[in-house]
C-alpha cells in the first residue's frame, strides 16, 4: 500500500498532463499494475524525447529532474511486479519460505531456543485406527480448525465414504466443522473449547455470572440475568470466519443495570447495560457434542484418542526420528510421507502378525498375502 502511495505522488509530480489524462492517479483506490506502470513509463519517456533541446539552465535542470523521476519509477515498477510475486506465491498464508515456497512459518512443538521461533513446515494430519494410517493430508494454515473439512473430503476421496465416527480435539471444534459432520452423516466425538473446564465441578459451572449458565426461555426468546431481569433480543449480527462460513449470532442486552448491587460481579464493560452474544447454532452443536462425549461410547473415544493418532505421532516422531521432511514443496513432501505412511503401516502390520503368531496356537494358518 505505501509503494503504491509513493507511485501515486510520484506519477502527479512527473507529469501533470500524463497525470491528467490517467484520472485514475487522483483515485486512490485503483490498484496500478506493473503493465500499466510500463506503459506509463514509455509514454513518458516519449515525450521526454519530443521535447526541444534546453536552452537555458533552468530547463536543462527540470529535464534532469524529470529523468530522475521516471528512473525512480521504474524502480518502483520492479519492486511492484516483485510484491506481485511475493503474494501470488503467498495465497491466503500469512507468510512463506523462500527456500521451500510451499511451507509456511509456523511454531513448532519443538522449541530449543524457547524463544517461539517460527520455522517453515506442513501443517500434517493424519486419520488413524488401531495405529494404522487411513489417510493423511499436509495444510499451510497452523491452525487445525480450518482443515478438519478438508481432510474429511480427502478421505471420502480416498474411500468413497465419509468415516462413521470422527473423533478429535478441541483444535477441532467449530461450528462449521460441526455442521459438516452432522450434514454427511459423521457422529462427531469432537470436543470445544472450555469442554474440560465444564465437565470440572468448580467455580466456572457454578459461577451464575457466565454467559452460558444465564437462563434461557427459548419460546420467547429472552435471557434472564442473576437479578431476575429480562435480556431481550436487541439484534442479529453475521460475521465471516477465516475460511469463509458465515456465523450468525444475536445479542441481547438487559434492559437496566443502574444501581444493580451485582454489577461490580456481572460485566467490567464500560457501557450502561450488559450486553450478551450468543451463537445459537453452535450452542446446539455444543449441547449434541456434550451428550456424545459423555456417554459411555464418548468416554471410550476419549480414552482411545490419547493412544490413537497422538501414539503414532509419538512413534513417527520420537521412536523413528521421522521429524523434518527431506524434500521441498509440497508434491515432493506429500510423497515422501506416502512411503513413510505405507513403510508404517506395513511395520505395525508385521508386528501385529507377529503378536498374533505367538498367541494363536492354529498360527500355522495365517498367510500373510
Ligand atoms: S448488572 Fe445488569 S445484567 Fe447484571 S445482574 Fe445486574 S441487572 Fe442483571
Amino acid at each position: 500500500a505505501r509503494l503504491l502511495e509513493k507511485i501515486r505522488i510520484l506519477l502527479q509530480q512527473i507529469d501533470d498532463v500524463v497525470a491528467q489524462e490517467n484520472a485514475c492517479i487522483e483515485n486512490t483506490t485503483t490498484e496500478f499494475t506493473p503493465s500499466m506502470l510500463t506503459d506509463m513509463i514509455s509514454e513518458l519517456k516519449a515525450s521526454l524525447e519530443n521535447v526541444p533541446p534546453p536552452s537555458d539552465k533552468e530547463e536543462k535542470k527540470a529535464k534532469r529532474q524529470k529523468t530522475k523521476q521516471i528512473k525512480v519509477l521504474e524502480s518502483h515498477c520492479e519492486k511492484l511486479a516483485e510484491y506481485n510475486r511475493h503474494m501470488r506465491i503467498l495465497g491466503k498464508r500469512n507468510s512463506y519460505s523462500k527456500t521451500d515456497p510451499d511451507a509456511t512459518f509456523m511454531h513448532m512443538k519443538e522449541d530449543p531456543m524457547g524463544n517461539g521461533q517460527l520455522k517453515p513446515g506442513y501443517n500434517l494430519q493424519i486419520g488413524t485406527e488401531n495405529q494404522f494410517m487411513l489417510d493423511f493430508g499436509l495444510y499451510h494454515n497452523p491452525t487445525d480448525t480450518l482443515t478438519l473439512i478438508p481432510f474429511e473430503n480427502s478421505f471420502h476421496e480416498r474411500y468413497n465414504r465419509f468415516p462413521l465416527e470422527g473423533v478429535a480435539d478441541s483444535g477441532y471444534g467449530s461450528e462449521e466443522n460441526y455442521r459438516f459432520m452432522d450434514e454427511n452423516g459423521i457422529e462427531a466425538y469432537v470436543k470445544y473449547n472450555f469442554f474440560h473446564k465444564e465437565q470440572r465441578a468448580d467455580k466456572y459451572v457454578t459461577n451464575p455470572f457466565k454467559q452460558e449458565n444465564l437462563y434461557y426461555n427459548e419460546e420467547k426468546d429472552y435471557y434472564v440475568c442473576p437479578m431476575g431481569q429480562h435480556m431481550e433480543r436487541t439484534g442479529v449480527r453475521h460475521y465471516r470466519t477465516e475460511s469463509g462460513y458465515i456465523a450468525e449470532s444475536v445479542a441481547y442486552r438487559a434492559a437496566r443495570c443502574e444501581g444493580c448491587p451485582l454489577r461490580c460481579m456481572c460485566f467490567s464493560s464500560k457501557s450502561k447495560r450488559r450486553t450478551i452474544e450468543v451463537n445459537h447454532r453452535l450452542k446446539e452443536y455444543k449441547q449434541k457434542a456434550r451428550e456424545r462425549l459423555t456417554s459411555e461410547k464418548g468416554f471410550k473415544h476419549r480414552g482411545q484418542r490419547c493412544i490413537e493418532p497422538e501414539a503414532v505421532f509419538g512413534q513417527i516422531k520420537y521412536d523413528m526420528g521421522y521429524k523434518r521432511f527431506r524434500h521441498f514443496g509440497k508434491d515432493k513432501v506429500t510423497m515422501d510421507f506416502a512411503f513413510f505412511a505405507i513403510a508404517f503401516n506395513i511395520k505395525k502390520m508385521c508386528a501385529k502378525i507377529k503378536n498374533q503368531k505367538m498367541t494363536d496356537k492354529n498360527y500355522k494358518n495365517i498367510r500373510v498375502a
